[in-house]
């Protein structure tokens, strides 16, 4: 039964604890069983959360006491716990200060003193082991005290040392250092003289000094190398022991004038050396001053100029003398010359001057070449000198071109046989590696003081007279005249005269007609020129070597060249139906770089097609420059201009080139047409059969009569030009001639 009613408090216990659980404050009213009886017994129970001790209090009062229950709560409670907790804090506080009293005294005691070492003073009621920590420490501070001082003398001493210690160092420093420049200085000083010592010794100059009376005080190495003598042979002894005695007195003084009046000389001076060789030398003599201006020493230097002396002649002999034939060449000739003319003149003597030119000389030069050209030249030099007297000088002017001045002649018959010995010798062959040459020359002579005053003149006039003997057939000499002089003046005032001619349109052009053989019509004209000087007509040959030779040629082709253009252009205008005009071009005239653009520009002013002209060339035009020729030549043929290679069989054609050359014709040259010899006939039959197998047309100048036209024309011959069928004639007459053929 007390276990039923167990279970149901146990129940009932259960349903409050879970209700105190739930509500955490409240008060309620339950059974419980005490321990000593077995009645339940009801009970009331107070509770309370205290959530800071996560707890739920409760007190609990049986039921039948219902004031017992008493509810302890934390708002009652708490003054008193903080009032005996606050008294329990005081009483520590102070209790705490009194123990640490004495500690806090030392600590700030020790704080404070710390750096002056104070003693300790501790109140009575400290306790004992701080007394007895006090105590040591304060004997602690005594002796801490005592070793301060100590410590204190000691620093001052120190410090006293090492100032003076300093000082001791600086002072030291200084004299080192003073020590240290004096070395420097000296050592420079030692380094100077060791660099003069080896200045001195090793300068490729030698090097005399000598003191002020001119006693030679030390010399060099080189002295020793240049003069021969040693140190010893020369030292106490006047430097004139070097002298050659090849200089005069007065050069001697003027040096030593100069030495005094400007302190230095030098110059070229010739001395005599210890084995008696003669010596040129530079020399430089310098006077060496103290201070208050008294000569002390000389010092000279100089070196061996002889190596220089040498190569100075040599250069000289190069500059006077033909490298070729080591004759004198053109610069020392006309020293020479001009030293003999002035000895003629002071002693009214005669000389003569005869210029040397090889004949045909050219073509040993083109055909053999250079070398062989050069070794005739020697060989040739070589024979005239063996036949010359010594006092004669054969000089060498380049090329083919000799001089030879002669200061021996008598008279004129002396001179004639010295240039008859020059031909003479010149007649044997020159055996010039296999082959033989026989060489000829063509001399001019010119005589002082008839022919020329002076160098120019003197060689001018030898040339002149020298190309009247080349013009009078070669291989002879010919003697300078008055007559020579004035055609030489004569060819001047022709220049001039053409010039001014061609300005003033003087020139006119006549018109020879070409004939076609089979048909023995007109097929072209030539274009020659004349010159009408004041009514007069003059031929070319007059005047067209001049023109040559000063090169006005080539405004006097471009003239005739513009003339036929006008004349073209005239007949044109007229309604005469034109014909091809042939126009002579010179040789040189080719050489002009703008020829074609310039004949170009003429046909162009004229609308002249380039159909109606042709270009008659010689043979030796058209082989001069064969490629620049060749080119011209195409660049004409490309523009439709033709060409015609005039006085055919005189020149030296080559027919591999003339085959390559855009020629049309071949012109056989008058003297073959003229000679009746077998020859000749010979020739133009050739020239004739060569025409036809190189397909070229070939014309007959020249053709005088009717049995000259019949035989061309049984050679085949395709054109003839002469006076049989017309001379050359003006521009109104050759427009007639036209007409004519077209008439008839
Ligand atoms: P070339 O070119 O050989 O001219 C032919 C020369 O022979 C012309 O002499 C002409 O008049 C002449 N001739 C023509 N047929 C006969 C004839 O049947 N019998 C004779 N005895 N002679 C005849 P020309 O006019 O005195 O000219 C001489 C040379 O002058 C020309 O020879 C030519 O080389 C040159 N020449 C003439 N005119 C000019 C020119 O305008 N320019 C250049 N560069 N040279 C020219
Ligand atoms: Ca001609
Ligand atoms: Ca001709």
């Amino acid at each position: 039964m007390k276990e039923n009613l167990s279970a149901e408090i146990a129940e009932e216990f259960a349903t409050l604890a879970e209700k105190v659980w739930g509500e955490k404050n409240g008060f309620h009213s339950y059974s419980w069983i005490p321990s000593n009886s077995s009645n339940p017994a009801d009970k009331n129970i107070a509770f309370r959360e205290i959530p800071e001790l996560r707890l739920i209090a409760g007190i609990t009062a049986p039921h039948t006491r219902p004031d017992m229950v008493i509810v302890f709560s934390p708002q009652k409670l708490l003054p008193a716990f903080a009032a005996a907790f606050l008294l329990a804090l005081l009483l520590a506080f102070f209790a705490t200060k009194i123990l640490v009293r004495p500690l806090i005294q030392f600590v700030q005691h020790t704080a404070q003193n710390i750096s002056t070492f104070e003693p300790l003073h501790l109140s009575r009621r400290t306790y004992k082991e701080l007394a007895q920590i006090g105590s040591t420490f304060n004997i602690l501070i005594e002796q801490l005290h005592q070793t301060k001082e100590q410590l204190n003398a000691e620093q001052q001493t120190s410090e006293a040392v090492h100032d003076q210690l300093k000082s001791e160092i600086l002072t030291r420093e200084q004299t080192h250092e003073k020590l240290l420049s004096e070395i420097a200085t000296r050592k420079s000083a030692e380094n100077y003289l060791q660099l003069f010592k080896n200045l001195f010794e090793h300068a490729i100059e030698g090097i005399i000094v000598t003191d002020k009376d001119a006693r030679i005080l030390t010399v060099n190495k080189s002295f020793t190398d240049i003069t021969g003598y040693q140190p010893q042979e020369a030292i106490g002894r006047n430097p004139n022991m070097l002298s050659s005695g090849q200089q005069s007195a007065n050069f001697y003084r003027k040096m030593w004038q100069s030495l005094q009046k400007n302190g230095s000389w030098f110059g070229e001076i010739i001395n005599r050396k210890k084995d008696g060789t003669i010596c040129p030398e530079w020399l430089s003599i310098s006077q060496l001053k103290d201070k208050d201006n008294n000569t002390t020493h000389y010092f000279a230097f100089f070196h061996d100029i002889s190596e220089l002396k040498e190569k100075e002649k040599q250069i000289s002999i190069m500059a006077y003398r033909d490298a070729l034939t080591k004759l004198p060449n053109r610069a020392a000739l006309e020293a020479r010359l001009t030293k003999a003319i002035s000895k003629a003149k002071r002693e009214a003597g005669t000389l003569a001057v005869l210029f040397i030119d090889l004949d045909n000389f050219k073509n040993i030069n083109d055909t053999l070449g250079h070398d062989k050209g050069d070794e005739v030249l020697i060989q040739v030099s070589k024979r005239i000198n063996q036949v010359i007297r010594q006092e004669d000088t054969l000089s060498r002017l380049g090329g083919d071109e000799f001089i030879l001045l002669s200061e021996s002649i008598e008279n004129e018959s002396g001179i004639f046989h010295l240039a008859g010995r020059i031909l003479s010798c010149l007649q044997e062959p020159f055996v010039i590696g296999f082959s033989e040459l026989f060489i000829n020359a063509s001399i001019g002579i010119a005589t002082y003081p008839n022919d020329g005053k002076n160098t120019n003149e003197l060689i001018k006039n030898a040339d002149m007279a020298m190309y009247r003997a080349k013009d009078e057939g070669k291989n002879k000499f010919v003697l300078f005249t008055q007559e020579m002089h004035e055609n030489f003046l004569t060819h001047v005032r022709i220049e001039n005269s053409i010039r001014t001619g061609l300005q003033k349109k003087e020139f006119i052009i006549y018109y020879q007609p070409k004939i076609d053989i089979p048909s023995e019509r007109l097929t072209s004209f030539e274009a020659l020129i004349r010159w009408n000087k004041n009514g007069l007509i003059i031929g070319p040959d007059k005047f067209i070597p001049i023109a040559e030779e000063s090169g006005l040629i080539d405004k006097m082709s471009l003239y005739v060249l513009e003339e036929v253009c006008i004349f073209l252009n005239k007949l044109h205008t007229q309604g005469t139906s034109l014909l091809p005009v042939s126009v002579n071009m010179a040789p040189r005239t080719f050489n002009n770089l703008e020829i074609v653009e310039t004949i170009d520009t003429i046909l162009h002013k004229y609308r002249i097609d380039h159909k109606y002209i042709e270009f008659e060339i010689t043979e030796t035009t058209a082989m001069q420059d064969i490629h620049h020729t060749l080119k011209t030549m195409n660049r004409f043929r490309q523009r439709g201009i033709s060409f015609s290679i005039d006085d055919f069989g005189t020149g030296y054609s080559s027919l591999s080139y003339l085959n390559e050359m855009p020629v049309s014709t071949l012109k056989i040259d008058k003297r073959f047409i003229d000679a009746n010899d077998n020859h000749s006939r010979s020739i133009v039959s050739t020239i004739i059969a060569m025409s036809k197998q190189m397909q070229l047309k070939v014309i007959a100048e020249g053709v005088e009569t009717g049995e000259q036209l019949d035989w061309l024309r049984t050679l085949g011959c395709n054109e003839a030009q002469g006076y049989f069928f017309a001379k050359p004639m003006p521009e109104s007459d050759a427009t007639q001639f036209i007409q004519n053929g077209q008439n008839s």
